[in-house]
């Protein structure tokens, strides 16, 4: 029985969204925390883009020595053949790679303004498809860009001409968020019946239905017999009206009425760290999250009105799904009231000792002290906002890696 696979691209699409935006270190912070999480695979970012080179090869450093294991890290680029070379040659032990091009007419004329025909679309993308397998790529995903507005038995030449030449998944980006779950169960169901390869289900929430959607591509997927691999950001967070909600998604295909009997994770996922890894994203994107937000929100347990009150106080099944501690929560939390040191990226010494002190790092001797304070106040430069605990221990405890993923040369 084909299954349903997590991969989330907050890495990618949240961080190209409008007015936001992650240092290398918190992004670094988001695939460990999706690691924890149990999620497949994170599109930890540009592999073309210069600015990203260190911090993708230290990323790797980190899946090298098991830390970022057994998550996939896998790089998003353009499927044109030049990008793939230029993506290896910038970080040569890339291993996983999504390769992108639009797929509708729309797109095709919009975009390429006459100067390509669907089948050069067809012949761009199997350049790249062979030149990463050629550069030794353990997978391959093809990312088909505006899929829901492109004519199905196309899209399905596209995609058996991405499978003949060994790419591994497809992925049905609807990009404007156009589809509705009726569609995109139909679309996605044909697809899978007539390629025979796994399906990424890539959903935008402009008209509010991405968690929806991917729930009924998912469904399309694994009745078609193909496994599902589902895209989602933490918070939700992604280009204009945002992605398919992590948490949300994953509490919808686990919670919803009946369909975990039929439809499993291949593995689960592990929703106790939900609150922490909303509460890191919220913070590092420096959008709050919605009172509203399922699961996280702070509404989303919070009881007033006389009957239901009165009706969870007897018992909480009576107005709550699941319950606030699978989703991380039920823990106090301190608020510090009083004086404070934070770090930031003028801090001294004593300051930055009293901080590490709380948390139980105490260092060798001062030289060992100033070299993690030093890293402390680059990554403070980089976010431009007190560092968290997971941050700075982290720095503490991988301080060469630290120091690559937060150098920036620029040519
Ligand atoms: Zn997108």
């Amino acid at each position: 029985m084909a299954r349903i696979y997590f991969i989330d691209v907050t890495n990618r699409d949240g961080v190209q969204t409008a007015n936001l935006g992650l240092s290398k270190l918190e992004k670094t912070m988001i695939n460990m925390y999706l690691n924890e999480m149990g999620v497949f695979q994170s599109e930890f970012g540009f592999p073309t883009t210069r600015h990203e080179s260190f911090y993708l090869q230290a990323n790797l450093e980190l899946a090298d020595i098991g830390v970022l294991q057994p998550i996939r890290l896998e790089g998003w680029i353009r499927a044109v053949a030049e990008d793939v070379e230029k993506a290896f040659k910038l970080v040569p032990n890339l291993e996983h790679l999504n390769l992108s091009i639009s797929t509708s007419d729309q797109m095709i004329q919009g975009k390429f303004l006459g100067k390509k025909s669907r089948e050069d679309i067809v012949t761009m993308m199997v350049d790249a498809v062979e030149a990463a397998r050629a550069h030794g790529a353990d997978s391959i995903g093809v990312n088909a860009e505006d899929a829901s507005r492109t004519e199905i038995d196309y899209l399905i030449r596209f995609s058996l001409a991405a499978r003949e030449h060994g790419a591994h998944r497809i992925r049905y980006c609807d990009t404007l968020g156009y589809d509705n779950p009726f569609t995109i169960y139909e679309s996605v169901k044909t697809l899978a019946e007539n390629v025979g390869m796994p399906i990424e289900l890539h959903c935008h929430g402009d008209l509010g239905m991405a968690v929806a959607n991917s729930v009924a591509g998912a469904k399309g997927a694994i009745d078609g017999g193909q496994d599902a691999y589902i895209n989602t950001t933490i918070n939700g967070i992604g280009e204009r009206a945002g992605n398919a909600d992590l948490v949300a998604t994953v509490l919808a295909v686990t919670k919803s009425k009946g369909f975990a009997e039929k439809y499993r994770l291949k593995k689960p996922i592990d929703l106790t760290k939900a609150w922490k890894v909303s509460r890191f994203a919220s913070y590092a994107f420096g959008v709050p999250i919605p009172i509203n937000q399922p699961g996280v929100g702070a509404n989303a347990f919070a009881h007033s009105s006389g009957i239901h009150a009165d009706g969870v106080l007897k018992d909480p099944e009576n107005y709550e799904l699941y319950s606030f501690d699978e989703v991380g929560r039920g823990e106090p939390e301190l608020v510090e009231t009083g004086s404070e040191i934070c770090s930031g990226e003028y801090s001294g010494t004593s300051g930055f000792r009293h901080i590490m002190g709380q948390m139980a790092v105490s260092f060798d001797d001062a030289r060992q002290a100033e070299e993690i304070l030093e890293l402390a106040r680059y990554a403070n430069v980089a976010s431009q906002r007190p560092l968290v605990e997971d941050e700075l221990l982290f720095i503490a405890k991988y301080p060469k890696i630290a120091k690559k993923l937060l150098t920036l040369i620029p040519e």
